[in-house]
């Protein structure tokens, strides 16, 4: 979430890091691996505000199996890519394996935000050229999820309203100044606000001003998941849950090891396979030093009625800030406020299980929706709970395909900013596996190679908690 880090904080993030390394020793790099033996664990989804909303689960593996293409993991990433390879390739047989149930990653217990863009590129422009195109081609996916989830049936989890980045401080307002009529010279179409116009969208004189972008949206995190399961088995995928891949052999036939419960134990074989397991990446020995699993909170309200969004005076559009740990606001169908973030940790050894006090963060997110909706004074949370974010080093995005056998295709390093963008990554996966990869050549998050963090644990998790800390102290409060 931590999406507006400077350069200049980049290489203090450096610094510290590389000062870890220098202390670094063989040893720790070979005994912390063998001494804390990483499992593969899930934090339940049961305490999620959308455990409700769960589509119900298919069948575990139960032999073993041949396919052209095994996808791992069922979020936004493996769907969208089981998705598009079977749209494209229909001939091709395509397996999906879930550990748990679709959704229980982060594709089911998100925000809900659409956004345009890779994380990386929302609304700051490397390259013109790119950020033109990806506004575009990612503007056209936010349409294309409405048309499916209307096409599955569970089109009343979406809205198409636009939404907002708003801006804490003056300085943050002086960058939004500079980077809306340069996107609107390049035809994207958002809009700066003043704090009056923010005031008049949102009901709230707490930040600064702000951009309109009428192109995001909003979803139901697990009804996108219900309607891509449904669209994914259309399109003659089989997908089976409560089926860990425990093991990956490469090759140029790949062998997975799946382990339902039970003790079973069953192989899978595949020329390719696809990994869509975000920040549990590491834990089947792939991207170990590129990517951190990171958490972060995300609270709603119960139910209000719809009438308090007008007595707010918030038109209902989502909105998120340039904070280095932003807020995100939105609203779901059932007139709940979702705040999420302001937040996040990291645990030992890439930890997957969520360690703190959760009603700490309570707490923060209560008093943060207080500062921007006094109004709200006296309300409760429904839900409160946590969610892995997959961050790499320079916290930028990649797909692409890597591997001996250039057979493991991967989309990873969405951090906050992946509920319309791996859905995007699918189509990319999808063209990648099906030799289109001229038509991707010039985009720089396709096979974008991340810098490993060489730092061994224990110190790792000294440098990232060292440098979280840091941003924690220095950051904005309104
Ligand atoms: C609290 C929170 C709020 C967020 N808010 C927003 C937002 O508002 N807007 C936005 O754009 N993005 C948001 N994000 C980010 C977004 O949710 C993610 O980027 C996106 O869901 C990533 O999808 P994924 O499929 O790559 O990963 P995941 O959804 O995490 O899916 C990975 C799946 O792989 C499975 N898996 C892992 N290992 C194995 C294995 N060995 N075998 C089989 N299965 C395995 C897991 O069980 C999981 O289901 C948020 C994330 C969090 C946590």
């Amino acid at each position: 979430m931590a999406n507006g880090i400077s350069r200049r904080e980049l290489l203090r993030k450096s610094a510290m890091i590389a000062g870890g390394a220098a202390g670094a020793t063989l040893a720790a790099e070979i005994i912390t691996p063998l001494a804390v033996k990483e499992k593969l664990v899930f934090d339940s989804i049961e305490t999620t505000l959308y455990a409700k909303d769960q589509p119900k689960k298919n069948k575990p593996l139960d032999r073993n199996l041949e396919v052209d293409v095994a996808v791992i993991g069922g979020g936004y990433t493996g769907l969208s890519s089981a998705y598009h390879i079977k749209r494209l390739l229909p001939g091709k047989s395509v397996a999906l394996f879930e550990a748990r149930g679709l959704g229980q990653g982060a594709s089911g217990r998100n925000g809900g935000m659409l956004l345009p863009q890779p994380a990386s590129e929302y609304m700051t422009i490397m390259d013109p050229g790119t950020h033109r195109r990806s506004y575009l081609e990612t503007s056209a996916t936010i349409k294309e999820i409405s048309a499916i989830m209307n096409k599955e049936g569970l089109g009343s989890g979406i809205k198409l309203l636009g939404g907002m980045k708003v801006c804490v401080t003056k300085e943050g307002f002086e960058i939004a100044r500079r980077y809306a009529p340069q996107a609107e010279a390049m035809g994207i179409p958002v809009e700066l606000c003043d704090r009056k116009r923010l005031a008049d969208s949102l009901g709230t004189d707490a930040f600064f001003g702000g951009i309109y972008d009428p192109n995001i949206g909003e979803v139901n995190p697990m009804k996108w998941v219900h309607a891509l399961k449904k669209a994914v088995e259309s399109a003659g995928c089989v997908i089976y849950e409560d089926s860990p891949v425990v093991r990956v052999d490469e090759g140029k036939k790949i062998r997975l090891a799946v382990e339902p419960a039970g003790g079973k134990r069953y192989t899978v074989t595949a020329p390719a396979i696809v990994l869509g397991t975000n920040a549990y990446t590491s834990r089947l020995g792939f991207l170990n030093r590129q990517i951190l699993a990171v958490h972060t909170e995300i609270a709603a309200t119960p139910p209000m009625g719809k009438n308090i969004f007008s007595e707010l005076g918030w038109k209902r559009m989502p909105f998120s800030d340039d904070r280095k740990f932003l807020y995100h606001l939105g609203s779901t169908e059932d007139n709940r406020i979702v705040i999420g973030a302001g937040n996040v940790e990291y645990f030992f050894n890439n930890g997957l299980i969520y360690r703190k006090d959760i009603d700490i963060r309570r707490r923060a997110l209560l008093g943060e929706l207080v500062r921007i909706y006094p109004k709200l004074k006296g309300i409760d949370f429904e839900h409160v709970w946590s969610g892995l974010l997959d961050v790499s080093f320079d916290e930028r995005q990649s797909v692409g395909v890597m591997g001996e056998n250039s057979n493991i295709y991967y989309g990873i390093g969405y951090v906050g900013h992946g509920a319309n963008c791996a859905f995007y990554f699918g189509k990319i996966i999808a063209d990648l596996y099906a030799g289109k990869e001229k038509k991707w050549r010039e985009m720089p998050f396709v096979n974008h190679r991340f810098p490993p963090i060489v730092v061994p644990e224990p110190l790792r998790y000294v440098g990232v908690k060292g440098y979280l800390g840091y941003l924690k102290a220095t950051d904005v409060t309104i």
